[in-house]
């Protein structure tokens, strides 16, 4: 088991991606706080993620734009584990809209949650990672837009490539301190996010022309990786993006 008692939190984990990365952290032996944001079928579903995890974790709601909901989220997870080891940040929002149309609110909307959530969620849990010594993971599930523009996707495109910008800056300002930063860059995932595209044929199979793998991923081909960058594997890895998308960005740039 390669994340035997450590402690993660992982963000927007009670679907899609951040639920295959903290069930197979559990299976690696970790424990994990499963953070989502409160209210209605959300919490239904971070209980089933809870009770389905292989080793012992918790449910951690907090909406992490907030820096108050973050904290206190932080110390629940301290109440309960002692100290925290690995954090990844990948609750995450789109709006598709044509520049021209985007409001303040939509801008403020996906660049609070995908940025200022992963600034707040990564500096909280940093600070309790330095207090304890030692180090820990830092891992950031951004997209293969913090690279790549896509039309109709502005403020999710801005926010991605802000998330590169700050991994980069954290892994050289926490490297002496052994604090390991990195940013995984899926493609087309199949998961609720790309619902609308899974639901149309002629969309899925536009999409699937795209990848040279021939499929969309599955939420288990980016877990497989952030284990990895969460392990002592990665011991000397930081400062880097991993792409998890069947070659989609190799095909992109060829036009
Ligand atoms: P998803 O199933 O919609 O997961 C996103 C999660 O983030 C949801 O659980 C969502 O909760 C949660 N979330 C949203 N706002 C939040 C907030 N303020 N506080 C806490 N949690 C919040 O989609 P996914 O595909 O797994 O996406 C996970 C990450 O991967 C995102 O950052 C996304 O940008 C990135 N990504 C996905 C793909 C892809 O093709 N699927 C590609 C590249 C990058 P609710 O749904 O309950 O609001």
């Amino acid at each position: 088991m390669r994340l035997n008692g450590k402690v993660a939190l992982v963000t927007g984990a009670n679907s899609g991606i951040g639920q295959a990365i903290a069930k197979r952290f559990a299976e690696e032996g970790a424990h994990v706080a499963v953070n989502y944001l409160a209210g209605g079928s959300r919490d239904e579903a971070a209980k089933e993620t809870v009770g389905s995890l292989a080793t012992e974790g918790m449910g951690a709601p907090a909406d992490v734009s907030k820096r108050a909901d973050v904290e206190s989220m932080v110390n629940s997870i301290l109440q309960k584990f002692g100290r925290i080891d690995i954090v990844v940040n990948n609750a995450g929002v789109e709006v598709k809209k044509p520049f021209v149309d985007i409001t303040d609110e939509d801008w403020q909307f996906v660049l609070g949650v995908n940025l200022t959530g992963a600034f707040v969620v990564a500096q909280t849990v940093v600070r309790q990672l330095l207090k304890q010594g030692g180090g820990g993971k830092v891992i950031n599930i951004s997209s293969v837009h913090e690279d790549v523009p896509f039309p109709g996707y502005a403020p999710y495109c801005t926010s991605k490539g802000g998330m590169r910008m700050l991994m980069r800056n954290m892994a050289l300002e926490l490297a002496p301190s052994g604090i390991n930063v990195n940013n995984i860059a899926p493609g087309a995932i199949a998961t609720p996010i790309n619902q609308a595209v899974l639901n149309d044929p002629v969309a899925a199979a536009n999409a699937i022309s795209e990848i040279p793998w021939g499929r969309f991923g599955k939420p288990e081909d980016v877990a497989a990786v952030a284990v990895f960058l969460a392990s002592d594997e990665a011991g000397y890895v930081t400062g880097s993006t991993y792409y998890v998308d069947g070659g989609l960005v190799q095909q992109v740039t060829k036009y």
